[in-house]
């Protein structure tokens, strides 16, 4: 069967087209495995790192080491390994650092969380009208004209 000109062109548009759809849907399933190798990549192999002791329950710094794992081909993970003082396996996370544990043991981490409390304050705290009197009053203003209308 012959094709026209014009549907020569269509069909080589329509292949181009899937094509790029292919490469876009690929792309789409392998990103979260590039950031992770990405992530692990550019982290250094030795490095001086922040750790919490569980055994000892106490924060500790010192000289850190990056372990990769494959375990799971499409899921690589690493993390940094270490010793605390008396021997103890300590490790921050490479991958996954969002849900790294190290962010709720740590003393070190709640103690600036509670030293930045006031930072994050909601004005509708009642700590809020004391720490911020001026703009408490303000806000407060700015309420009752939004509510009148
Ligand atoms: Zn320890």
């Amino acid at each position: 069967m012959l094709m026209t000109i014009r549907e020569k062109i269509q069909t080589l548009k329509d292949r181009y087209d899937q094509r790029r759809k292919d490469r876009e849907d690929r792309r789409i399933i392998l990103e979260p495995f590039v950031d992770r190798l990405n992530e692990i990549r550019q982290a250094p192999r030795v490095t001086k790192n922040d750790f919490f002791c569980t055994s000892c329950h106490r924060d500790v710094t010192g000289l850190s080491f990056k372990q990769v794992s494959a375990v799971r081909p499409m899921l690589p993970t690493a993390w940094f390994i270490s010793k605390c003082p008396l021997g103890h396996r300590v490790i921050r996370r490479i991958t996954d650092k969002n849900t790294d544990p190290y962010y709720d043991f740590s003393l070190m981490v709640s103690r600036s969380r509670y030293d930045m409390r006031d930072d994050f304050l909601d004005p509708s705290d009642p700590r809020f009208q004391i720490l911020y009197p001026k703009q408490y009053a303000e806000l407060m203003k700015h309420h009752e004209r939004g509510g009148k209308k």
